[in-house]
């Protein structure tokens, strides 16, 4: 016998790997389309509520495990529009996700790994260290956990980025495992397109998620332009400099058509200078690429300010003038440390 811990969470199944298990113990196919729908489109949370027959249910809890992360704390800005959760996992490890309301949009900022190794100066998840990898199931429950709610709302989500806690892919089988599972039309069936993946630029990972076919939106943590400055910021950069970065950045463009997503959070005196922005320029010279600007959040163990108008203006400057696509990232839940970076297992 199992315990509970061995046994594989039903959010862990894939629609094939759930098919197989029933077919296994004599149940007929269209359970599992049925059962899939209850967990993808209804989204309900026990054993109990599963579309079985009485003896298919009993095996099934005795079988696998169910955890439906629950709120150990959450933070809600004053005006409503981004809300921070603290999820509780089945060991009692924490994630933090973020709802953020726009005037249309109803975007998830959802985690993939407790912690993370990266170490990026500016972050506080990497502060943390790592901890330990997210699995698919985890992963898909932080999404079913505001999509339930919104529902419940008569609302839904309409944008996920992988942009909280950890790198996806230093996580990659999991991660992309769970976007399977999202992305399935038989189940959430959330568009691709809907989908940003944020990187810190691991490079095998990058290349490999282009061949996945997927048509999800790919984003990679830039920060600065030289190796220089982005070895200091970033660790990262010293095992995949920015050479082996554009290309494997050009690498996806061409592979999927698609343009990237440049992220850069403007620290001021630090990598605000148009001299920094010329370099990004030259960077993204053979790059299809759009650049998302946006202010440091600030974290207690990094001692730096984010860039004032004036810098701001001075940067974008040089974009515009070098006919740069970009856009400056609204500042968004920094009042209740859920903006970028600020996400800490911790909470408050
Ligand atoms: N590990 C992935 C995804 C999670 S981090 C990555 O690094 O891309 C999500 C985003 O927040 C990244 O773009 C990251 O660089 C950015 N970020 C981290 N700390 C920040 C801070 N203090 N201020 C602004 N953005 C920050
Ligand atoms: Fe990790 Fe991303 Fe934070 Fe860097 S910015 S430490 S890669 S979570």
């Amino acid at each position: 016998m199992l315990t509970d811990t061995q046994k594989p969470d039903l959010y862990d199944l894939s629609r094939e790997a759930l098919g197989a298990l029933l077919a296994s113990w004599g149940a007929p196919r269209t359970l599992t389309l049925e059962l899939w729908h209850a967990l993808y489109r209804q989204w309900v949370t026990g054993f109990e509520a599963l579309p079985l027959p009485e003896a298919l249910r009993v095996r099934l809890a005795a079988e696998l495990r169910w955890h439906i992360p629950h709120v150990s704390d959450r933070l809600e800005a004053p005006d409503s529009a981004t809300r921070k959760d603290l999820l509780e996992l089945a060991d009692g490890q924490r994630v933090e996700v973020v709802l953020l309301r726009y005037r249309q949009r109803r975007s998830a900022c959802i985690s993939t790994q407790v912690g993370c190794a990266c170490g990026c100066v500016f972050c506080a998840t990497g502060g943390m260290g790592f901890v330990r990898q997210l699995t698919p199931g985890e992963i898909v429950a932080q999404v079913l956990h505001f999509q339930r709610e919104l529902a419940a709302q008569g609302e839904s989500l309409s944008n996920l980025v992988l942009m909280g806690m950890g790198e996806p892919f230093l996580n990659y089988e999991n991660t992309v495992a769970a976007l399977r599972q999202l992305l399935d039309p038989q189940g959430l069936g959330f568009p691709p397109r809907r989908i940003t993946v944020s990187t810190a630029g691991i490079v095998p990972g990058i290349r490999r998620f282009a061949e996945e076919g997927l048509g999800i939106n790919l984003a990679i943590s830039l920060h600065a332009a030289t190796d220089e400055l982005r070895e200091r910021l970033m660790p990262i950069n010293q095992r995949y400099p920015l050479g082996t970065l554009f290309e494997a950045a050009r690498a996806y463009a061409a592979r999927t058509g698609r343009r990237v997503m440049l992220e850069w959070a403007l620290i001021a005196g630090v990598n605000d200078s148009p001299a920094q922005a010329e370099a990004l320029v030259a960077q993204v010279a053979e790059l299809p690429a759009h650049i998302n600007l946006i202010l440091l959040n600030p974290t207690p163990a990094y001692p730096e300010h984010p860039a004032t108008p004036e810098a701001v203006a001075d940067f974008t400057a040089v974009l515009d003038a070098a006919k740069i696509p970009h856009t400056m990232r609204q500042r968004r839940g920094s009042a209740i440390a859920a903006g970028c970076g600020q996400l800490r297992a911790q909470g408050r």
